[in-house]
């Protein structure tokens, strides 16, 4: 399929509200990837002021971190037909990338550090506490190996390597998995909780992940797969993307893994 005929909404979750941590790097990711191929590209927020149509129309979900306050806003605003529209759009497999604090509004529930539990849309089989204001919070560079079924597959073949993924945490949450599985194998840094070495959880086509960075110019690879993805959902058919000069991310990696101490990693 001519990728020019393309088009692609971005749904980007409540941009004013959950953008502390510099998430909004992986909107112009996939904006800009997409772009540079040709497809047309839209980025919609949906916050507040959205209807259920809106949630309906995006092709792609976006959601960054934010502080304890403003998830709980958040998920005062996300509940009702709302909630079951994201939902709806997450089980049928629309792809997202949800980073630290979006991820916690997936689950069964967020306890943060002061306050009430904050309910979840249940979507995702995990809770995340937040062990109070003292806690050390868990902070710096990460590294982890995909780990999730069938991404971590598709990506090897697409990359001819194992995945390594590099990001940055800061999170006082602390994510305890259920039955859905984790999205990748912690090398370096804490990851969901740091006590059992997962990092992140993958379900349908959701990537949830304490990753900032932002993730997806850091993990190139990671934006194609969800731009990839997300036209072949939409237009029902095969799409394969032209390829990018990513030299300068994979420099970018490259010094990393060697200040991590990983520099036996491949490039990928
Ligand atoms: N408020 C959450 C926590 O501290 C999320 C932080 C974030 O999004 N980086 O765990």
């Amino acid at each position: 399929m001519n990728l020019e005929q393309l088009e692609l909404t971005i749904g980007w979750l409540y941009p004013t509200l959950m953008s502390t941590y510099g998430d909004r790097g992986n909107a112009i990711s996939l904006q800009k990837r997409a772009q540079w191929r040709g497809i047309g590209v839209k980025i919609i927020p949906l916050d507040q002021q959205t209807s259920c149509e809106q949630i309906h129309q995006a092709d792609i979900f976006v959601g960054g971190g934010a502080q304890d306050r403003q998830q709980e806003i958040v998920m005062r605003d996300l509940r009702g037909a709302k909630a079951d529209a994201l939902r709806a759009k997450i089980e049928e497999g629309t792809p997202g990338v949800f980073t630290c604090g979006a991820p916690q509004l997936l689950g069964h529930y967020y306890e943060p550090a002061l306050g009430q539990r904050i309910e979840g849309l249940g979507l995702l089989d995990f809770v995340s506490k937040h062990p109070g204001p003292d806690a050390r919070r868990c902070i710096g560079n990460v590294v982890f190996e995909l780990t999730a079924s069938p991404l971590a597959q598709d990506l090897e073949a697409m990359l001819g390597t194992k995945p390594i993924v590099i990001g940055f945490e800061n999170h006082g949450g602390r994510t305890f998995l259920g039955k859905v599985q984790a999205l990748g194998k912690v090398l370096k840094g804490y990851g969901n909780n740091g006590e059992d070495g997962t990092e992140g959880a993958f379900y349908r086509n959701a990537i949830a992940t304490y990753s900032h960075g932002p993730l997806l110019p850091k993990n190139p690879f990671l934006a194609d797969w969800l731009i990839q993805t997300a036209l072949q959902q939409k237009y029902q058919t095969p799409v394969s993307l032209t390829s990018l000069d990513d030299t300068l991310a994979q420099q970018a990696r490259l010094a990393m893994f060697k200040r991590l101490d990983l520099s036996n990693l491949s490039l990928a």
